[in-house]
């Protein structure tokens, strides 16, 4: 047996844990997309113990605008916490069911990244236990420890300061060593975060051609959109392909695309008489209002439906995760166009106001490899772009194999100098990006 699993419902027992220094790979709501968890006996190298920290009990508090969480707390507790307390959270994943701390260890976005930012932004110090389970505390307010390499690493990380994550890590700030590094320096244990006001929000969707046939429209709304950050909250996409995923109850449009607005509610009729109401390609019999429960099921259950698909047909997840500037937008959909020629069916949906969108073959085992040899090549397209190819879901198994020509012995040696500090037993996700490019 190459695997063995363990899981902790105390702190106390993950700490032996860590000083036995067994080499671990510690997981929490195992919603990632980038660990085939269905395949991890074959793809993960052994002898591994694959640790569920998902058991450890939860708290939440509120030390005045910000939340302390602590264990295994998930978006959504977290969200109706703060709720009962006149706050929000600012910026969540699509999967609710994710848990927070875990969102810091990928850096995680999502819709509402649209107005406030990566979730990164939001920290301001974190606790982590560290390979003898002795914990130590991060702030924000300090800068990245001095490391060999650092200066030349963050300097090559400027030209990814706009996007919401690179192909690496930021290490700007001290608590940046936890976050977006997946697991592979310590476990997260702590994290203080900042929250908003709780606000009235008001969903609207627009109801578009197909972005295969026609995208001026699309365009049209992602220029507009971009003078509306803060008073838009999300801007999201569903492409036609994306909604035939849902039940047919839940269906929006007839074979349509679909863009999401998340409007305050106290900007509303200024958002739809400058924003709705000065576009030319989307008529106002096309504007329609829907409950923030129906938003979110219907955007949580495509990526949930193309997931399960994927699972069924035992194939690994196929999807893009790239963001580009906003002057690359439209040469991105026309590349997913090309790559939507290939005969294999596909559906297109994400962050579209962020230029931020997953592309996802569904292909049959045996279409897999000719759906990789395209991704290989948008990537090349993505580097040539300066843009930011794994933007949100981060890299851990299934990315590695196209993180490679984004990463230079800059940040080999700063990886290198980390893993050798944090990690000297490689206890830690010995399989994960820092290791192995
Ligand atoms: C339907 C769907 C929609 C999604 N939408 C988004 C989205 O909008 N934005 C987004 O960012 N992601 C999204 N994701 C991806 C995923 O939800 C996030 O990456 C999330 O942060 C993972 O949380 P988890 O609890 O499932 O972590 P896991 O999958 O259990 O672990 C993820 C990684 O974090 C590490 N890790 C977990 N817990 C800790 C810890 N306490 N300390 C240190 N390392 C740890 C693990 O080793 C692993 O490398 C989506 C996934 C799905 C299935």
């Amino acid at each position: 047996m190459n695997l063995t699993s363990k899981s902790f419902s105390n702190e106390s027992d993950l700490i032996n844990h860590l000083k036995t220094h067994t080499p671990s790979f510690y997981h929490s709501s195992r919603t990632s997309t980038v660990i085939p968890y269905d395949k991890l006996e074959a793809e993960m190298k052994g002898p591994l113990v694959v640790a569920d920290l998902s058991k450890i009990p939860p708290k939440m508090t509120l030390k005045g605008e910000n939340v302390i969480i602590r264990g295994a707390v998930n978006w959504q507790d977290a969200d109706q916490f703060l709720k009962s307390h006149g706050r929000a959270i600012m910026t969540s994943p699509t999967e609710q069911l994710a848990l927070i701390l875990a969102g810091l260890a990928t850096s995680c976005t999502g819709e509402r990244c649209f107005a406030f930012g990566n979730m990164r932004k939001q920290i301001v110090r974190l606790k982590y236990l560290d390979f003898n389970g002795v914990e130590h505390e991060l702030s924000a307010d300090k800068d990245f420890p001095s490391t060999e390499g650092l200066a030349a690493y963050q300097k090559e990380f400027s030209h990814y300061s706009g996007y919401k994550n690179a192909p690496y890590p930021r290490f700007e700030k001290e608590t940046d060593l936890l976050i977006g590094t997946e697991g592979q320096l310590g476990i997260i244990t702590e994290a203080e975060i900042k929250t908003t006001t709780h606000d009235d929000v008001t969903h609207l969707f627009m109801l578009l051609p197909k972005w295969e046939n026609d995208y001026t429209a699309h365009l049209e709304i992602f220029k507009a959109v971009q003078h509306f950050r803060g008073a838009v909250i999300s801007c999201e996409l569903l492409d036609s392909n994306s909604i035939a995923y849902l039940k047919a109850d839940e269906r929006l449009g007839q074979s349509q695309d679909v863009i999401f607005l998340e409007i305050l509610s106290n900007e509303f009729e200024r958002v739809y008489g400058e924003l709705l109401g000065e576009l030319q390609h989307v008529s106002p019999d096309d504007v329609f209002e829907l409950s923030s429960a129906k938003f979110h099921s219907v955007r949580a259950g495509v990526p949930r439906a193309v997931f399960e698909e994927n699972s069924k047909m035992g194939v690994k997840k196929m999807g893009t995760d790239c963001q580009v500037s906003g002057d690359h937008f439209k040469d991105l959909l026309d590349f997913y166009r090309e790559l939507s020629k290939l005969g294999v069916r596909y559906n297109l949906f994400g962050h579209f106001g962020d230029a931020h969108l997953h592309y996802n073959y569904m292909p049959r085992p045996e279409d897999s490899q000719k759906c990789q040899a395209e991704f290989e090549k948008l990537y090349a397209q993505v580097l040539k772009w300066q843009g930011s190819p794994f933007a949100e879901h981060g890299i851990g198994l299934l990315k590695q194999k196209f993180i490679k020509p984004f990463i230079h012995d800059t940040q080999r040696m700063v990886f290198k100098a980390l893993k050798k500090q944090h990690d000297p037993k490689s206890q830690f996700f010995p399989q994960g990006f820092m290791t192995t490019v």
